[in-house]
């Protein structure tokens, strides 16, 4: 027995968790009991090859067939080909937050001890491991503890290092335990040769286990997966098939926290989520779908997002997403978007890691089929709640229906009573009848637009289609808003190119989308609004904007507007009640039966609204005789702002009253110096220029203004001299046109219209 084990505690038995704590222990140096320096001294036997290949053939085929009892064998080989007394196979792991070696295999006297584990501090192995080279060492429990209070000492052992995927994880020992032999060099060739045998039988194991845990994980994920398809079909409870994707992504992903966000008015929406708390429930509730997040991105992107360590993502540095992260404990996250099977963008689903990560490919794989899923639910729930939104809307509608046909049936029916009355004087029958026929007007209306709404629905519209100048179509609609415009006293401004752009179009339809968009403009602005409706030409298309200074859309709505029997319910309060919320979407069907389209834009309610029609241009715009042209005599025209520049004050307030009968917004002049200070604010489109003006003359004047406004504005020369002399002056001057007095209203109509401003 060596004097040792009385003067020292010895480390409690060997166990299948470290439980050592050895206190007060006097140790010999380390380098005390190394005598591997010996071996070489000591005599040796001849190899046995024949023997060591038996053993090798055995342990390979242990190792090929992946038997897990293999580093056991390995021992027993080690055991019998040196005839040790104890052999072993100790590799280093870590249990209980302690770096420990466990007995993978052991044999012999210290067979009992397989599978137990020795803290690192207390085994030889550690020696090997540090200095990564063969060892031998006499008594080592007088530097070391002994692996349990009743274990044979150990005369000698001899240890040599073995490495796996490049690194040294473990060691491969024999032991004597009384005097009757000792190692020689021979025992240290064998084992070193059965340790590269343990280094290929540990790898081979390794990727054995690490397989048969990604299998059944895998196995776990498909069975997940298959679970949710199923409840997909099943389920009606759309929360529970929420809370089932969020289970499936953390599990596939092995993440700490996963979120499921739906894409709706331009912000992804929180559907559900999995280890958030409550501050990060609130921060990610929205998020705008063009934000820096990784949310933001992989929308944007259109595709997945990784951060693998949000320390290191640049374009989180200094965000408030990086301070949410940081005190949330994120430190890595994927966001993959959610595609609908028409291709749309429907949400996205994220997972969140507390350690920096990157997604394996095999797992990212499997989150594939889930983002599928998840897309298809989101889908799913997008259908329910439009079914659940277009029966309000029919809800709706049908009260408001119903409200808008006793509207007029109420005069009505009160007209007949009066009607049957004998002793009704003829003024008043005629008043009743004038008041009945204006209701049945409006009733036909209503009539007409629920008929063409269904017809079309029902794709049973014909366009009566010919090459026609949009100008038509412009001043049919604008004839048909003005008595509402007038009504509510709006401004209305008109800009169309001097050359009507064409359109191949049906002129009736075409005028009730203008007219109706022109209608609505004045019926959702309050009284005293300014309207502006504007036509370009951009590429092959014409483009027709109406602008108002009206109520707003909130941006929530501005695709919903052209839904059937939408309103916005402020509205129907502001504007009094009026129409069936068809309107828009009659336009739009009727824009798209003409190949075209037609968008809503409005910074919100109170800001006005912009709807903007875009319609092919005619592929044969130049066909001059077949082309629909606005009545060059109507004296109607587009509605202008006109500045006339007149030192008579009686020419100029006739000239006046005239435009403005005809609906153009005009002002006045005495002087061009004063004309000149006012073009800045009243932006004129046409000019009405007397030549002998006091001051500065006519010329000059229109030098001036041509010089101030570019070719935008039409300048008009209204003069009592008429000669071609003069003609070709005011033509010089920069004039477009020249008028002599007196100037009747037809003759400045014509010019009017010839001379419309031009649009870019
Ligand atoms: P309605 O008969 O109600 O006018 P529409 O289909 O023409 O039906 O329009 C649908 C809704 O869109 C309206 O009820 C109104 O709330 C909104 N809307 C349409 N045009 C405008 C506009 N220029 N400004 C603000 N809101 C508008």
């Amino acid at each position: 027995m060596s004097p040792n084990r009385r003067t020292r505690k010895l480390a409690p038995a060997l166990a299948s968790s470290p439980p050592y704590e050895v206190s007060s222990v006097q140790r010999v140096p380390l380098d005390a009991v190394i005598a591997t320096a010996e071996l070489e001294q000591r005599p040796t036997r001849a190899p046995d090859f024949e023997s060591e290949s038996r053993a090798l053939v055995g342990l390979m085929r242990a190792v090929r067939e992946a038997d897990t009892s293999v580093l056991q064998k390995l021992a027993e080989t080690a055991l019998r080909l040196c005839r040790a007394q104890s052999a072993g196979v100790s590799i280093e792991e870590e249990a209980a937050g302690r770096r420990v070696f466990r007995w993978h295999g052991a044999a012999g006297r210290w067979a009992p001890l397989r599978g137990g584990v020795v803290p690192r501090d207390f085994s030889p192995c550690g020696t090997v491991l540090d200095r990564n080279t063969p060892v031998l060492m006499k008594h080592p429990e007088r530097h070391f503890a002994l692996p349990h209070a009743d274990t044979l000492p150990i005369t000698e052992t001899l240890l040599v290092p073995f490495a796996a995927d490049g690194a040294t994880v473990g060691t491969v020992w024999l032991g004597l335990h009384d005097e009757s032999r000792q190692f020689e060099r021979e025992d240290l060739r064998l084992l070193t040769s059965l340790s590269e045998c343990a280094s290929l039988a540990h790898q081979a194991l390794e990727r054995n286990s690490k397989m048969r845990v990604a299998l059944v994980k895998e196995r776990g994920d498909f069975a997940l997966l298959r679970e949710i398809s199923a409840a997909l079909i099943r389920e009606n409870d759309i929360n529970a098939l929420y809370e089932q994707i969020l289970e499936a992504a953390t599990s596939i992903m092995l993440s700490d926290c996963a979120s499921l966000q739906m894409l709706r008015d331009g912000k992804l929406c929180l559907l559900g989520w999995r280890g958030f708390d409550a501050h990060a429930v609130r921060y990610w509730q929205e998020v705008r779908a063009n934000s820096t997040s990784a949310c933001g991105r992989a929308l944007s992107a259109k595709e997945r997002v990784v951060i693998a360590d949000t320390e290191r993502c640049e374009v989180l540095a200094g965000t408030a997403d990086l301070a949410e992260f940081r005190r949330s404990g994120i430190r890595s996250v994927q966001s993959t978007p959610l595609t609908s099977r028409t291709g749309e963008l429907v949400g996205i689903l994220s997972t969140h890691w507390r350690e920096p990560q990157t997604p394996a490919a095999g797992e990212l794989r499997l989150f594939e089929v889930l983002a599928r899923m998840a897309a298809d639910l989101i889908e799913r729930a997008r259908t329910e709640q439009a079914m659940r939104e277009a029966d309000r809307r029919k809800d709706e509608f049908l009260a408001i229906l119903s409200h808008e046909l006793r509207n007029p049936l109420a005069p009505i029916t009160t007209g007949l009573e009066l009607l049957r009355r004998p002793s009704n004087k003829p003024e008043l029958v005629g008043s009743i009848h004038l008041m009945m026929s204006r209701q049945v007007s409006h009733l036909t209306r209503l009539v007409n637009d629920l008929l063409d709404l269904s017809r079309i629905t029902r794709g049973k519209v014909e366009l009566q289609r010919a090459t026609l100048e949009l100008r038509v179509v412009i001043e049919a609609a604008i004839d048909l808003a003005r008595p509402l415009i007038d009504q509510r006293g709006h401004d209305l401004i008109v800009e169309q190119p001097v050359r009507s752009p064409c359109v191949d179009g049906d002129l009736e339809r075409l005028t009730q989308v203008v007219s109706n968009v022109l209608g609505n403009a004045a019926k959702y602005t309050d009284p005293g609004g300014r309207i502006h409706l504007r036509v370009s030409q951009e590429g092959g298309q014409t483009l027709i904007r109406v602008r108002d200074s009206g109520l707003g859309i909130p941006a929530g709505q501005l695709e919903q507007v052209f839904a059937m029997f939408a309103q916005i319910p402020e509205h129907r309060a502001r504007a009094g009640g009026v129409g069936l919320g068809i309107g828009l979407a009659l336009s739009r069907r009727l824009v798209e039966l003409h190949g075209g389209t037609i968008v809503a834009t409005s910074e919100g309610l109170g800001q006005g609204s912009e709807f903007l029609i875009r319609l092919p241009l005619a592929a044969a715009a130049e066909a001059s005789d077949e082309i629909t042209r606005p009545n060059a005599d109507d004296a109607h025209g587009i509605w202008q702002r006109i500045l006339i520049i007149e030192d008579n004050v009686d020419a100029a307030d006739s000239l006046r009253a005239g435009l403005e009968s005809q609906g153009h917004t005009v002002r006045t002049a005495r002087t061009a110096p004063e004309g000149l200070g006012m073009v800045e604010e009243f932006s004129p489109e046409v000019v009405l220029l007397d030549i002998g003006l006091p001051e500065i003359d006519g010329y000059e004047a229109a030098r001036r203004l041509r010089s101030r406004l570019g070719s935008d504005v039409r300048l008009v020369a209204v003069t009592g001299w008429g000669q071609e002399r003069d003609r070709e002056r005011a033509r010089e001057a920069g004039f477009d046109a020249h008028l002599t007095k007196p100037v009747t209203l037809e003759a400045l109509a014509k010019v009017l219209r010839r001379t419309v401003s031009r649009v870019a």
